[in-house]
């Protein structure tokens, strides 16, 4: 959960206790007005939550170490220690990078070389366009279909599920219990499910305009532009996230029918993990006086996070309540 630069991770640990990590992240876009300018910022933005959610993923997987790995840490001095972590972060980098390329590659690329073959039956640059935009389209949602059916991609988007509703619920006025949070609703218009459908919506629209002849043109110009287009749908998402007009809702609306697959309703447990995450970096009892002055407070205020090792400890190793979601903002 991120709330400016203060960002929280809660990770339900083997012994079924929530542990929760506290921290600033100042990431490029406060050290410079340049990267604060609008459809510039939303570049940097993707970049950066792309990156802290790597690390926040990172810090909940080594809740997983073997035990032997634990005590062979134990033994290694201070200097090894040093070295291990530079070479996990370089690893790290890499395994970013290519997962980025792959990325382009699967959803900007292929898209535009599989439309290729069809010039030979469409004629018109503009019903080319359309296709490609379409083939994208079906590849991404096939894509984020077909990972659902994984078991631990289905606990990642319950946890997902846990973390819109927890923010759902503060923004209608409710007080943050378990109970509330789970009558909230698992969509949010601020989500990067949603921002990655106007990434390739938007990116469909942008190529109309863009008139090359061969297919490598194309692919080319198509890399050239994912900054262009990124940036764009970035302000497009926070006009989303503050309006209410009937024509961006209905703008939104694709983005929340794929947040039908991208969260899942969370079980209690998972719900009191985002609870914790979000108390940790947000004071929604202030929150809810200031901007809900007629909501009930008393008796709600002291049993929410607390019911941490109670529960029966889940047979998963460890759990975080960490997505690449922009919604904390
Ligand atoms: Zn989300």
């Amino acid at each position: 959960m991120k709330n400016g630069e203060k960002y929280a991770v809660a990770v339900r640990k083997p012994d079924g206790e929530i542990e929760i990590k506290k921290d600033t992240y100042r990431g490029i876009t406060t050290k410079c007005a340049l990267f604060r300018v609008p459809f510039i910022r939303g570049i940097f933005n993707f970049i950066e939550s792309l990156s802290l959610g790597m690390n926040i993923l990172n810090y909940s997987a080594s809740f997983y170490e073997e035990e032997e790995e634990k005590e062979k840490a134990a033994q290694i001095t201070e200097k090894e220690l040093a070295r291990q972590k530079k070479k996990e972060d370089l690893v790290m980098s890499v395994t970013m990078v290519f997962a980025l390329v792959l990325a382009v590659g699967i959803f900007m690329l292929l898209p535009t070389w599989i439309a290729g073959f069809f010039r030979r039956w469409i004629s018109g640059y503009l019903g080319i366009a359309v296709l490609e935009g379409v083939i994208r389209i079906a590849i991404f949602v096939g894509y984020v279909a077909a990972i659902s059916l994984m078991q631990d991609i289905r606990r990642v988007y319950m946890y997902h599920g846990a973390e819109h509703k927890c923010i759902n619920c503060i923004e209608h006025g409710l007080p943050l219990t378990v109970e509330n949070v789970r009558k909230s609703s698992k969509e949010h218009k601020r989500c990067g499910t949603s921002f990655l459908l106007f990434v390739i919506v938007i990116s469909t629209v942008v190529v109309m305009f863009v008139h090359t002849d061969t297919v490598w043109l194309r692919m080319v110009s198509r890399i050239l532009l994912l900054p262009v287009v990124t940036g764009i749908s970035y302000e497009f998402l926070k006009l989303a996230g503050r309006s209410d007009s009937p024509v961006i809702n209905a703008l939104s609306r694709p983005g929340l029918w794929l947040q039908g697959l991208t969260t899942r309703e969370p079980d209690d447990e998972m719900i009191e993990v985002g609870i914790a995450s979000v108390e940790a970096v947000f004071d929604w009892r202030a929150y809810l006086r200031e901007n809900f002055p007629e909501s009930e407070l008393e008796g709600t205020g002291e049993n929410s996070g607390e019911s941490s090792g109670d529960g029966p400890a889940s047979d998963e190793s460890a759990e975080a309540a960490a997505s690449a979601c922009v919604c904390g903002e």
